[in-house]
């Protein structure tokens, strides 16, 4: 380290600055001698050093002025300043002076080893600084990437499912008249060509609705209103009815707070997890689904709980990313509902997560920020 560290030691007392500049010297540092502030700053801007070694008391610009020059000039920040002063005048010099800018401090006579020392102990600092700095750069110039790529994705997503909508509505339409009017006419193994088109291009259909309204949920900022998830929870019980009546499930909730967000794609939320409960009930086990709101520091966590199949501790991570599924098509279904509910609870500053126990049920939860000055109510304490 030390080959390529440049000092300049400013001093005005001859002997002491000869003395200094021999020891860094010996220490392997390049080493810039000047005897008062003006010809210290001019090094500094010719040499560019590393390190200004400096003597608080001198006889034009004062030590502290000096460093408070350097450390203000374009790129003056990483050089490092270390101020050394009679000890007689140590407690408010050392003050002043690293109140203007000056890295570290040491009061006369300052031993050799101990003068060494904190200039590599200093330098290695300064170089973990650096690093850090770059890796921060590095750090920043990802994300970017990654957002911008991101947004690329999503728009992308959004563009193509968009526009393979209307070729295949075209493909429905004319399967459907097929089914129709031809069905009589054909045998049965075109008949069974034939519902496999129509099935086939059904299921498309439905993973590209379910496409465009992933990409949707990311596109559309959520909207901040005050939304009383007491009150939605009826409409996403309507909305589930038939899947509920049929199972026959059991569906109770706690008291469920007023939080901020968008109405719409919270009710979503709700509706995605409960919907999920029913369908991935134990078969021929009544599904009991729980749904409870607590506050929790500076968050509302949100949880539907199910007496289901179960997740195996090895997928609760994986089944949030988009069409991921761990079953056939047994059980219908894309696997775009959990991956829409974490977006949408990520675009309100939460977060979703499960856990399970296979063969007696799941929890998901999620959690909203309940700090917004007051907005939003804890009635779950209620
Ligand atoms: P989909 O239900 O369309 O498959 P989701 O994204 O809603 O898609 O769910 C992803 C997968 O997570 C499901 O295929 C299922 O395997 C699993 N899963 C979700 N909710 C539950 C639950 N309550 N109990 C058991 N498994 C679940």
């Amino acid at each position: 380290m030390s080959g390529q560290v440049t000092i300049i030691n400013v001093d005005d007392n001859t002997p002491a600055r000869y003395a200094k500049g021999r020891i860094l010297s010996r220490a392997g540092f390049t080493v810039h001698d000047a005897a008062n502030g003006t010809d210290g700053l001019k090094l500094i801007a010719e040499h560019n050093p590393d390190l200004v070694l400096l003597d608080v008391n001198l006889p034009d610009v004062s030590g502290i002025e000096v460093c408070r020059r350097v450390k203000s000039a374009a790129g003056g920040a990483s050089v490092i300043v270390l101020q050394i002063s009679a000890s007689a005048t140590a407690a408010p010099q050392a003050t002043a002076a690293l109140d203007s800018g000056a890295d570290a401090y040491l009061t006369e006579p300052v031993d050799p080893d101990v003068l060494v020392a904190t200039i590599k102990a200093l330098l290695r600092l300064r170089k973990a600084e650096r690093e850090l700095s770059t890796a921060n750069e590095r750090l920043e110039l990802v994300n970017r990437e990654l957002q911008r790529s991101n947004e690329d994705l999503q728009q992308f997503a959004f563009a193509a499912s968009h526009d393979l909508q209307e070729p295949l509505r075209t493909v429905t339409s004319f399967v459907g008249l097929l089914e129709r009017t031809a069905t009589a006419k054909l045998d049965g193994n075109e008949r069974e060509y034939l519902n496999y088109i129509a099935e086939g291009s059904r299921r498309m259909r439905t993973l590209i609705d379910d496409l465009l309204s992933y990409s949707q949920v990311g596109q559309r900022p959520a909207s901040l209103q005050t939304v009383d998830l007491d009150a939605v929870l009826p409409g996403v019980l309507e909305n589930l009815r038939e899947g509920i009546s049929g199972s026959g499930a059991d569906v109770t909730s706690g008291p469920l707070p007023c939080v901020i967000g968008d109405e719409v794609q919270l009710g979503q939320v709700l509706q995605n997890l409960i919907g999920n409960a029913v369908k991935y009930a134990r078969p021929g086990v009544r599904p009991v689904i729980h749904v409870s709101g607590s506050r929790e520091n500076r968050e509302w966590i949100l949880s539907v709980a199910d007496n289901g199949i179960g997740i195996e501790n090895r997928y609760l991570q994986v089944i949030f990313g988009p069409f991921k599924r761990l079953h056939g098509r047994e059980i219908p279904g894309t696997g775009i509902g959990l991956a829409i509910c974490r977006r949408v609870v990520e675009a309100h500053g939460g977060r979703i997560w499960a856990e399970s126990s296979v063969g007696y049920g799941s929890t998901f939860y999620f959690s909203l920020p309940a700090d917004f000055g007051g907005a939003g109510r804890d009635r779950t304490a209620e």
